[in-house]
């Protein structure tokens, strides 16, 4: 069991409080999209420059993991349950 230094919504401690449980209750599956600039660079003797030629999109998937997170107030003996959202990028 990890422990995490947080403030207790009961008695409003700033105590050690135990992790419970921790259940992942939905994944989901997303894309998100990355733009990529392109450009032509035009060789010329002194007259180099750099011309904007559109862009490219990428696709990453991205897996997105909700849990509900079940903690234990050592000082009071409170529970409570917080929804966690984690982010995985593939
Ligand atoms: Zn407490």
């Amino acid at each position: 069991m990890r422990e995490f230094l947080r403030r207790c919504p009961a008695c409003g401690r700033r105590f050690t409080v135990r992790l419970q449980s921790k259940k992942l209750v939905d994944t989901e599956e997303h894309t998100e999209r990355i733009t990529h600039d392109i450009v032509i660079l035009a060789r010329g003797g002194r007259d180099s420059r750099v011309i904007p030629a559109g862009a490219t999109f990428e696709d990453v998937p991205i897996e997105v993991e909700k849990f509900d997170v079940t903690f234990e107030c050592k000082s009071c003996h409170h529970k409570w349950t917080e929804s966690v959202t984690k982010v995985e990028k593939g």
